[in-house]
C-alpha cells in the first residue's frame, strides 16, 4: 500500500452543506483528512455534515462564506487555515444552475447571478488557492480541482446555455492554471459531472430532471453524489501525483 496516496490533506470544500460538496467532505473525513465545510446560507445543513463528521472521530469546521463576494473569499480561506492549521487542497465545488429556459427569456438579474457565482466565485477561490498553496518540490504537491459539468461540451440547448458558458469557462481556467501553477507545485483539475441527483435538479425547475433523462445516459441512470465526490477526493489525494490539466467525465458515458 502507498501510503504517501492517503496521507490526510487538509481540505477546504466550498459549497459543502449538501450534495457533492458534502459527500467529498464525508468522504474526505472517513480516511482521516481535516476538512473545512464552507457554505452560504444553510447553516444547519454546514452543522449537519460537521456532526456526522465528529460522529466517525472525524475533524472538519463549517465555515460560511458567498464565493460569489471576493471580500468574504479572504477571510474564508484563513478560517480554514485558522481551523486546518494550513492548506494541501481546495475543491471549488460551489455552483449554482437556474431554472430551464431560452437564453432569449433570460433576464439581467439571472445571467449576473449565474457568472456570478460559477465564473467570479470560482475565480476568487482558485486565486486564493493559487497564493496560499506553492510548495516546494520536495514536498507532495498541493492540489485545486475545480467543478465543470458535462454542459461545457454538450451547451444545455434549450434548458440553461448560461449555466453551460460558465462550466466551459472553468475548462478553460484548468487548462490555463494548471499550466501557470505546475512550477509551484501545485496540481490542478476538474471534473465534468454528468446528470447527478442533487437539489440542483430542483433549481433547474423540474426536480426528477435527471430521472427524466436517463434514456439520454448511456449507462441508463443518473449519477450520485458519492459517484462524483469519490473521483474528486482521488484527483486531490497524492495517489493522482502526477496528474494536471485533467478534466475527467463523471457521467455515466454521456
Ligand atoms: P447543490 O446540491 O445545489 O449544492 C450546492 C452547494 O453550493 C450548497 O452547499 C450551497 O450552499 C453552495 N453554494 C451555492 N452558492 C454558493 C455561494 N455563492 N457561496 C458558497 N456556497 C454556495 O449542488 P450540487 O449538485 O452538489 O453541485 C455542486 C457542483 O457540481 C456545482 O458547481 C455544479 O454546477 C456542479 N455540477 C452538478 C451537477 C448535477 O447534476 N448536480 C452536474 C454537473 C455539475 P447553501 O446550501 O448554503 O446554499
Amino acid at each position: 500500500m502507498d501510503h504517501a496516496a492517503t496521507a490526510p490533506r487538509r481540505l477546504l470544500i466550498t459549497g459543502a452543506s449538501r450534495g457533492i460538496g458534502r459527500a467529498a467532505a464525508l468522504i474526505a473525513a472517513a480516511q482521516g483528512w481535516p476538512v473545512a465545510v464552507n457554505y452560504r446560507q444553510d447553516r444547519a445543513a454546514a452543522d449537519a455534515v460537521v456532526a456526522a463528521i465528529a460522529a466517525q472521530s472525524g475533524q472538519s469546521v463549517a465555515l460560511q462564506a458567498d464565493v460569489s463576494d471576493p471580500a468574504q473569499v479572504e477571510p474564508l480561506f484563513d478560517a480554514a487555515e485558522a481551523a486546518l492549521g494550513g492548506l494541501d487542497a481546495v475543491i471549488v465545488n460551489a455552483g449554482i444552475v437556474a431554472p430551464v429556459m431560452k437564453l432569449a427569456q433570460m433576464d439581467d438579474a439571472r445571467l449576473d447571478r449565474m457568472v456570478r457565482v460559477n465564473v467570479l466565485g470560482s475565480l476568487y477561490c482558485a486565486r486564493e488557492a493559487a497564493r496560499r498553496l506553492p510548495r516546494p518540490k520536495d514536498q507532495p504537491p498541493a492540489a485545486i480541482l475545480l467543478m465543470s459539468s458535462a454542459s461545457a461540451r454538450l451547451g444545455s440547448p434549450g434548458e440553461f446555455v448560461d449555466y453551460a458558458a460558465t462550466k466551459g469557462a472553468i475548462d478553460t481556467l484548468t487548462l490555463g492554471l494548471a499550466r501557470e501553477l505546475g512550477s509551484e507545485n501545485i496540481r490542478v483539475n476538474a471534473i465534468r459531472p454528468g446528470l447527478i441527483d442533487t437539489d440542483m435538479q430542483a433549481d433547474s425547475g423540474i426536480p426528477d430532471r435527471a430521472f427524466r433523462m436517463a434514456g439520454n445516459i448511456p449507462m441508463g441512470r443518473p449519477g450520485t453524489a458519492d459517484e462524483v465526490a469519490r473521483a474528486a477526493i482521488w484527483l486531490v489525494s497524492d495517489a493522482a501525483r502526477y496528474v494536471s490539466g485533467a478534466i475527467l467525465d463523471v457521467s455515466g458515458g454521456r
